[in-house]
Order: structure tokens, then C-alpha cells, then sequence
């Protein structure tokens, strides 16, 4: 049965670099924020290395969402392991509240709310995708690559994730097939130059999959070559990670009618404030710098919508 709450200064919606540095931020300003997640550490867990956030020269991305949650925690903030499946917007006493439904039923009330959402893994749409998720069909290598120990598995991208995800998986796999539509991999060449020296990896240039085929699961990849539809080739995998890019996760910005641009990003002022007051957004889901997905750069807004959410509590209660 669904717990009701009392009414919370700030809810952050996301875990990672933007909903983490907004609650260091709102913490120091005495609002004692609660940070609800899916996950902690969002999109930077699957960095195999970050080596450039300043002043660590080097570090995995979990261990650096790890450090900035302690840091977080340590000033004050809590934290609630959940998705957020709805958010309401009503009147109570003439204020603006805002009630949020999480997955697990919780309900949850905030006078302010910062959605930190960051990007979704882009679907194939190719057939029996959805079938075999979860029975072999993975978006998330660092959540699922370990059950893959001593198998087979293949990676589909040519860019910086999916370069990741294949080092990644070369902890536990025995081989580990690449294949992208490019003539070449696009991910940063220091990463390409550690696959091609690990003798586990098979790379397959201008390869595309028609579809996934098994019984209960995943057991093998039809494959073509991008000039040679016709031409299909049969790959026994035990597990495939999509890793073909990203797409705004702003169903919750739907749900309160916060505007998006035309590419689904949250649309934000210079402030982080969105079209609906009391609702700010940060990070890599949001309109404010598409051309740089990094770390910090979401942190800088994190920290930004938490300085704007203070301000617009404080407004509201001399109002
Ligand atoms: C493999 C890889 C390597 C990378 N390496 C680097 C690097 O070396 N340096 C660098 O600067 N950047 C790197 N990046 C980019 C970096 O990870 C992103 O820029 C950063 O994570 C964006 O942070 P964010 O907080 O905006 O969003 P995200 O990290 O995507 O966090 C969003 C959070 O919101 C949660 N969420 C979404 N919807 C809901 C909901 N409805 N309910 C509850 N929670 C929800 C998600 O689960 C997630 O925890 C890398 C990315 C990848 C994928």
C-alpha cells in the first residue's frame, strides 16, 4: 500500500554527476534535499576510466560516483533507491506542491523538484529485441556483464560507449565480438588501440544485425554486411550489449508539460529553470549543452539548478 509523506523543500529525480552535485549544492544550503534513483552514478558507472575530472588524474566511473554520493550523504542528503514513474503538480493552501509516484508505490511530496535524467540507451528496433531482454539482450554492461563469465558476447557500436562496454566485458568474456555500420571505430583512439591489442576482441567493420534468434534465449545474430543485405551470416553469441547511442529521458517532463526542443531535451533558461515553476532540470537531458555530454559539465548544472532552487524556496516563502 502506497506511505504518504510530508512535504520536502527539494526532490532530485537521478543519481547521477548532474543530481549528485545538485544535492552536494542544496545540502550547503541547509535543504537537505532527498535524491531519488534508479541507480547511483547514472551513465559515469560505465566509464572504464574518467581521466578528466580535475584533480584525479585517473578513476573508474563508479569509484567517482561513489566519492561524490559520500560527499553528498556526508553534508545531509538522502537517498531513495527508486524509479519515478509520475509526477503531479497541484495547489495546497494557495503553494504549488508537486507529488511524485515512485515504481516500488512510495508517494512523495516537494515544495521544488530538480529532474537530473540524463540520456537512455537508443533501441535497434531490429525483431526479437525486446524478446531477449534480459535473456541476453543488455543495455547496461556494467549492470549485466558479469553474468556473462566465460561466454560469448557481442557489442553493437563503433563510439566511445561501446568501446567501453567492450573492455569491460573483456573482464569476464572469452571473446567478444564489435561490429558497427562505419568503415572504422569512432571511439577515441586510445580506447580503439587497447581492443586491438586484446586478443579476446573480434572487430567486424560495416556489419549490421537483421534480427535475434533462440528459443527461451538469446542464441545467435543474424548479420550482413551494410553493402550486402541479402548476404546474412549467422553469429552464436550468448549475450549482446546495445550500445548505438542515446536519446533524452523525459517522460516525467512530459507528465508535468515541461517544454522539450525538438529533439525531446528538456528546454532550460541560463538559470536551469524550465517553463513550469518550481521544476529546474541539469544535465545531459537537458537543451543547455547537447554538443558536450561530459561529467562535468553536468555537475555545473546540477550545482546551478540547486542555487535556483534555493532561491525560488526562499521567494516562495516570503510570498
Ligand atoms: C561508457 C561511458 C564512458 C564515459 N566516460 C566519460 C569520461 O571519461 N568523462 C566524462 O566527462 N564523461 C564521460 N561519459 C559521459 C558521462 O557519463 C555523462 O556526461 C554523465 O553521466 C551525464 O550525467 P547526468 O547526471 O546528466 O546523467 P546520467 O549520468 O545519465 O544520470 C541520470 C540518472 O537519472 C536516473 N533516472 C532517469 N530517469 C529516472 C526516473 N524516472 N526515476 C529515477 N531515476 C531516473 C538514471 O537512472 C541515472 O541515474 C561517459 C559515458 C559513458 C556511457
Amino acid at each position: 500500500m502506497a506511505t504518504q509523506e510530508k512535504i520536502r523543500g527539494l526532490i532530485i529525480v537521478g543519481a547521477g554527476p548532474a543530481g549528485l552535485t545538485a544535492a552536494i549544492y542544496a545540502s550547503r544550503y541547509g535543504i537537505k534535499p532527498l535524491v531519488i534513483s534508479e541507480n547511483i552514478g547514472g551513465m559515469t558507472q560505465e566509464a572504464w576510466h574518467v581521466e578528466n575530472y580535475p584533480g584525479i588524474t585517473k578513476i573508474t566511473g563508479k569509484e567517482l560516483m561513489k566519492k561524490i554520493q559520500t560527499h553528498a550523504k556526508d553534508l545531509g542528503s538522502e537517498f531513495l533507491l527508486d524509479g519515478v514513474g509520475e509526477i503531479l503538480r497541484y495547489a495546497q493552501n494557495d503553494k504549488v506542491v508537486f507529488q511524485l509516484k515512485t515504481v516500488s508505490g512510495k508517494m512523495l511530496k516537494a515544495k521544488t523538484i530538480i529532474l537530473a535524467l540524463g540520456l537512455k540507451n537508443r533501441r535497434l528496433n531490429i525483431t526479437n529485441e525486446e524478446k531477449f531482454l534480459g535473456r541476453g539482450v543488455s543495455y547496461c554492461f556494467t549492470c549485466d556483464g558479469v553474468f556473462f563469465r566465460d561466454k560469448i558476447v557481442a557489442v553493437v557500436g563503433g563510439a566511445n560507449s561501446a568501446a567501453h562496454a567492450a573492455l569491460t566485458l573483456a573482464e569476464y568474456a572469452t571473446k567478444i565480438y564489435i561490429l558497427f555500420r562505419k568503415p572504422e571505430m569512432t571511439a577515441q583512439p586510445s580506447l580503439i588501440q587497447e581492443i586491438k591489442n586484446n586478443p579476446k576482441m573480434e572487430i567486424l567493420p560495416e556489419t549490421q544485425i537483421k534480427e535475434l534468434q533462440g528459443n527461451n534465449k538469446l542464441e545467435k545474430i543474424i548479420v550482413y554486411k551494410t553493402n550486402s543485405p541479402d548476404d546474412t551470416n549467422e553469429i552464436i553469441v550468448d549475450g549482446l550489449f546495445i550500445e548505438i547511442g542515446t536519446v533524452p529521458s523525459n517522460i516525467l517532463a512530459q507528465h508535468l508539460s515541461v517544454e522539450c526542443d525538438e529533439k525531446e531535451y528538456i528546454k532550460v533558461n541560463n538559470s536551469q529553470e524550465t517553463n513550469v515553476p518550481g521544476i529546474f532540470a541539469a544535465g545531459s537531458g537537458t537543451n543547455a549543452t547537447p554538443q558536450l555530454n561530459q561529467i562535468i559539465v553536468s555537475c555545473s548544472q546540477g550545482a546551478l539548478a540547486a542555487f535556483s532552487a534555493n532561491l525560488y524556496l526562499k521567494n516562495s516563502t516570503r510570498s
